[in-house]
């Protein structure tokens, strides 16, 4: 018989003392680890104020406790090595899948490259009319890059730039959502410094890949820097890549070294896999040894 229909038996002053504590003990006992608009989906319970970490770009009003992160990434990660054999990789967008700069930045000699927008498969604008307009520049081989990544990776973007950019940005890149579905990360999640820990991923199977290395302070064992991509000149560099008329080669460019890197870190972490030991595998040490035995070759990835 169970709890409740023996209270019925129970005289008025004892039943109620025991509705309450039904009614109570899921919430007592429940850690609140998935909050979604403030109730606990697990207890039901309304959190007016909860610490957990929002996650509203892959799932709307979503939070989640430290622990539930922790038991997400693990199990997220673990699925994905087992069932497709395929680690996290987290991309940066400027200066390294595109460049983008204001028209008004232009030099006076390249601003004729405004006209070629339309003409042209690898250039697009963005905010159309003066002043705000910008140019964007596909980086070469970039569409061949993440076709062959999304054969080991599941792939985020994690940007500094608005939502709005990174939206017209991915229409270019990934127009079918194949690549990266929901899993961006824009300046609205990450207005700071970018972190990890806003990636469902265990961070022993991310790698990331970003120009910069300054901006990822506690996760440089995981990041593969990548030559910064400058196509336009501006005001502020005498350089460029339009201004001397070439760019990047498809074949040999900087993508086409980090997948070639990319694929041996792919290969020697599934390599014998069925002898590996799930909790202790780990991509940090493989990426640093990849990284020592290339600069002995002297192909270096930054
Ligand atoms: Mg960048
Ligand atoms: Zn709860």
């Amino acid at each position: 018989m169970s709890l409740v229909e023996n209270s019925s038996l129970e005289p008025q002053s004892k039943r109620r003392k025991i509705d309450t504590e039904i009614k109570e003990s899921p919430s007592r006992n429940c850690e609140h680890w998935f909050v979604r608009n403030k109730i606990c989906i697990s207890c039901n319970t309304t959190l007016d104020k909860y610490d957990g970490r929002s996650f509203d770009y892959l799932y709307k009003g979503m939070h989640m406790s430290h622990e539930a992160l922790v038991f997400t990434k693990r199990v997220i990660s673990q699925t994905s090595w087992l069932e497709d054999k395929k680690l996290h990789l987290v991309l940066d967008l400027d200066h390294t899948l595109v460049h983008t700069i204001k028209a008004s930045q232009l030099y006076e000699s390249e601003k004729c490259l405004t006209e070629e927008v339309g003409s042209r498969k690898d250039l697009w604008r963005f905010n159309s009319g003066f002043p705000d307009e910008s140019l964007i520049k596909l980086r070469p081989f970039v569409h061949q890059f993440l076709k062959e990544c999304n054969e080991m990776f599941s792939m985020y973007v994690y940007t500094k730039g608005g939502c709005d950019y990174a939206q017209v940005v991915l229409e270019l890149i990934d127009p079918e959502k194949i690549y990266f579905g929901n899993r961006v990360i824009t300046r609205r999640e990450s207005p700071d410094l970018k972190t990890l820990d806003l990636v469902l991923a265990d961070e022993r199977g991310v790698v990331i890949v970003d120009d910069k290395c300054s901006v990822w302070p506690h996760d440089k064992k995981n990041l593969l820097q990548i030559a910064k991509y400058k196509y336009f000149g501006d005001q502020s560099c005498s350089f460029s890549e339009c201004k001397n008329k070439r760019d990047e080669s498809e074949e040999k460019g900087p993508l086409d070294i980090v997948l070639r890197f990319l694929k041996d870190v792919h290969n020697e972490f599934f390599c014998d896999w069925s002898r590996k030991d799930l909790d202790s595998v780990d991509v940090r040490p493989l990426l640093k040894e990849i990284s020592s035995r290339w600069k002995h070759k002297a192909e270096v990835v930054v």
